[in-house]
């Protein structure tokens, strides 16, 4: 039981903003932080801290578990792939009756040199590699496999963080590798295996960008498949700072 006059914090992580976050919180006086991950990676990087792991059961779960636990504010802190618990927590805040902020790192932008083909969904991507080359480096993720795996004239490298499940490309080779990543380390990378084409979400952050230089710098198209739709009407944040600002505003609305 946490003291009345605490303010119980839910963070919903899986990213390195959300363990930043975490991290800031952690500090502010009279806070309580937990932060949520799906519990979908085998050995994740924790943030500093209470966790805790696995779906809320949809927004009536999530609604339930922020009544039973006092929270009395939510940041979401997911990728911005992660639609459904953001839809979730829009949802489950609004029914709860508690303030929530979406904290969203910036989306890529395309520089002079760069040779992107925007895409509105990982199957419009799948669709269009045929035409821009034999040899392809996907950096979507394990779980976005399956919709390349029809693609028998081609050839993948894929990199994920745990190993991929069926169905999969015929011709595939996994790379099992987190991380941030170096230029010099992408173009090794992309060299050897003759990649013609990249593939990759527009997740934005500095973690991924090396991909994204090495490609410009060998002259390569990138597949960017877009950011899903974030609701208008929920307060946002692109950093941390702004996040922290943000919550710093409600809990003294709240105090007042
Ligand atoms: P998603 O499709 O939006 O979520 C599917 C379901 O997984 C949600 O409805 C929720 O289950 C559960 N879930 C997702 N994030 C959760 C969290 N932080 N805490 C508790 N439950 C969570 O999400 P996803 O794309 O599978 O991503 C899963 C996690 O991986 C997220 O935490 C995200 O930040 C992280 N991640 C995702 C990507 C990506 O490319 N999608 C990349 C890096 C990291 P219930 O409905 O049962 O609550």
């Amino acid at each position: 039981m946490t003291d009345p006059g605490t303010l119980n914090v839910l963070v919903l992580g899986g990213t390195d903003e959300a363990r930043r976050l975490a991290a800031a919180l952690a500090e502010r006086p009279g806070t309580r932080v937990v932060s949520s991950l799906a519990g979908r990676v085998r050995d994740p990087r924790l943030p500093v801290g209470e966790v805790r792991e696995g779906g809320f059961g949809g927004p009536t779960g999530l609604r339930a578990w922020i009544e039973e636990n006092r929270i009395g504010v939510v940041i979401d802190a997911t990728h911005p792939f992660a639609a459904r618990m953001t839809a979730s927590a829009v949802e489950a805040t609004g029914l709860a009756g508690v303030p929530l902020l979406i904290l969203r790192r910036p989306g890529w932008q395309q520089g002079p040199g760069d040779d992107w083909r925007w895409t509105p969904s990982l199957e419009a991507a799948a669709e269009l590699l045929p035409s821009l080359g034999g040899r392809v480096f996907l950096t979507t993720g394990r779980r976005s496999l399956p919709v390349f795996a029809g693609l028998d004239d081609l050839w993948f490298l894929a990199r994920s963080v745990d190993p991929p499940r069926p169905p999969l490309p015929r011709n595939l080779k996994v790379l099992l590798s987190r991380g941030p990543f170096t230029v010099e380390g992408e173009l090794a990378l992309m060299r050897d295996h003759d990649v013609e084409v990249v593939v990759t979400k527009d997740s934005g952050g500095r973690m991924t960008t090396a991909k994204l230089f090495a490609a410009r710098e060998l002259g390569l198209p990138v597949v960017v498949v877009r950011r899903p739709a974030v609701p208008d009407d929920v307060p946002k944040a692109e950093t941390v700072e702004r996040a922290v600002a943000w919550l710093e505003a409600v809990a003294g609305a709240q105090a007042g």
